[in-house]
């Protein structure tokens, strides 16, 4: 039976949760033990991936092909546990099926209520896989006191009370104020934050403060005499140059030492941090710095391309450098010329996206490393936007595009060269989609393995021509034209097994052009950087070298 630590937030929202839950895995696995981690989010939305990158920034799918919240992703970076789709959830998701239970008789007729029913599907969701683990980590999206919340909160109490004694506990994340005029930091709204977790019978056993400056010992005491709970209890968590410093910072502060006492575990495994030493030294010390273009649409968020920024920095790690990320609007180069805006850069990376708004810019953006020779990662949409640059540009297809932005029927403005996927294989069964269904979950999504070519330039990188990748999309590079553009040099290196479906495109003659239809970004962890991020920040230091 796993333990449970159930994460929960108060005062402000945005006060890294998220984080706080993946540097404790972190610790709890430096201490030999194995966790999992899950995340509750209070919103009706049923998942995710229907929602706009801008509000809720990028989609983290999982290996079995979920649509997930991005802080699946710190989790994964973080313990380098695969989640799975049973590790997020959603009021959506958990009404849906009360609801669909309720159509099919399932309550025999009976009157559905939140408590029971709905707190009920909720408590059946956090029990799954519950032998699998040491500690299961559930945090809960949104702040204490939220009304979507409310089920979610209610059904933690009841699950706390019919476990066994000290086999569940409570961490809560919450912001001291500092107020420059009396030079104070103030506790009154962690008071009031714990207050309404006891008003609904949760009381903290860990209380994790975010605070911009130090923590004296008689805000502590007051904290811990008025939020009733043990004085080293009390976690400071201060703001951070990067996030790969929170397991050792948190360690330092003594929360994974908060924990473990909660559980009564003692005495405590000794932790092995070399992990995360060796993380950090790899931060600390890169010697020069290379900058990378991301162009895409979405880049008034960072959180949008949250696992690119991410693979990037592990990438930067690999070869001890420094990647300075910077975002390029790719609707620029539709109105302007793409060369003054991205001379300088070591590398251009071109992300995943959905819909027309900027694709010319981003075919602008290949063209321009192609010719130039810079070092291109094209990541879904961004393969495919490499696809049509050769097309048009090298192989004389000048109409070429894809048939996502061909949306009047009848008028057909491109020559299909990526065009919408309607059935393939998964594993051993094929899947099929019909015009017309709901948008939500209509991808060719999660993993499928590829086949590399042997001496190709992304077998090499990976050292293997067997490779598993994570996906998202609806749109796939017709094979039609892989004779064709091939003899033009661009070779499709990498292939579904089946060979119906290219994988992975990359120019033969140039230092490093490389476009995938997968997402490598979602697998990278800083102990362990994604080689293809690892070769491409590799290749950019190369560049920098020419320049
Ligand atoms: N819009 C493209 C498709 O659906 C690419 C998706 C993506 O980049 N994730 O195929």
């Amino acid at each position: 039976m796993a333990r449970y630590v159930f994460i929960t937030g108060g005062v402000v929202s945005s006060l890294g949760k998220g984080l706080a839950s993946a540097a404790l895995g972190a610790l709890l696995q430096a201490r030999g033990f194995s966790v999992r981690l899950r995340k509750l989010d209070p919103y009706l939305n049923v998942d995710p991936g229907t929602m706009s990158p801008f509000e809720h920034g990028e989609v983290f799918v999982t290996d079995d092909g979920a649509e997930t919240d991005l802080d699946l992703g710190h989790y994964e970076r973080f313990t380098g546990v695969s989640a799975r789709k049973t590790d997020s959830v959603s009021s959506g998701r958990i009404y849906s099926t009360v609801l669909e239970k309720e159509r099919r008789g399932d309550y025999l007729g009976k009157t559905i209520q939140v408590i029971p029913h709905v707190t009920n599907e909720i408590k059946e969701f956090l029990r799954i896989g519950d032998d699998e683990v040491d500690f299961m980590l559930c945090e809960i999206g949104g702040t204490v006191g939220d009304i979507e919340g409310l089920p979610f909160f209610e059904a933690i109490r009841q699950f706390i009370h019919e476990r066994p004694r000290g086999q569940s506990i409570l961490m809560h994340l919450t912001l001291l104020p500092y107020l420059a005029a009396s030079g104070e930091l103030k506790t009154k709204p962690t008071q009031h934050s714990v207050k309404e977790l006891q008003s609904i019978g949760l009381a903290p056993d860990v209380l994790v403060c975010r605070s911009e400056h130090p923590i004296p010992d008689k805000e502590r005491e007051k904290i811990a005499l008025f939020c009733n709970v043990r004085k080293d209890a009390v976690i400071a968590a201060y703001d951070l140059k990067s996030i790969y410093e929170a397991p050792l910072a948190y360690h330092r502060e003594g929360l994974d030492q908060a924990v473990l006492d909660a559980f009564g575990i003692s005495p405590a495994p000794r932790p092995n941090l070399g992990r995360w030493e060796d993380v950090m030294d790899r931060l600390n010390n890169a010697e020069g710095q290379v900058r990378v273009a991301i162009v895409g649409k979405y880049t008034q968020l960072e959180d949008a391309y949250k696992s690119i920024a991410e693979a990037l920095t592990h990438g930067g790690m690999a070869n001890r450098v420094r990647v300075k990320v910077e975002w390029v609007d790719a609707e620029l180069f539709e109105r302007e010329d793409p060369a003054p805006h991205l001379e300088g850069f070591h590398a251009i990376l071109v992300p995943g996206g959905f819909g027309e708004r900027g694709t010319e810019g981003k075919i602008k953006a290949a063209e321009f490393a192609r010719t130039r020779g810079i070092p291109y990662l094209g990541i879904c949409l961004g393969m495919q936007m490499a696809v049509i640059e050769a097309a048009r540009n090298v192989a004389g297809l000048t109409t070429a595009g894809s048939e996502e932005f061909d949306h009047e029927a009848g008028k057909k403005r491109f020559e299909p060269v990526v065009y919408h996927l309607k059935e393939w294989i998964q594993g051993n069964h094929k899947v099929e989609r019909k015009a017309g269904d709901d948008k939500g979950g209509t991808m060719r999504l999660g993993a499928y393995s590829a086949t590399l070519t042997a001496g190709s330039k992304v077998a090499g990188v990976y050292g293997t021509t067997h490779i598993e990748e994570r996906h998202r999309h609806r749109y796939e590079v017709d094979i039609k034209y892989r004779e064709k553009l091939e003899t033009c040099g661009l070779a499709f290196s990498g292939m579904s097994p089946d060979g119906r479906l290219p994988e992975i495109v990359e120019w033969k003659d140039h230092p490093w052009f490389i476009g995938v239809q997968f997402h490598p970004e979602l697998k990278s962890k800083p102990f362990a950087p994604h080689p293809l991020f690892a070769d491409f920040v590799r290749a950019a230091v190369e560049t920098s070298r020419l320049v």
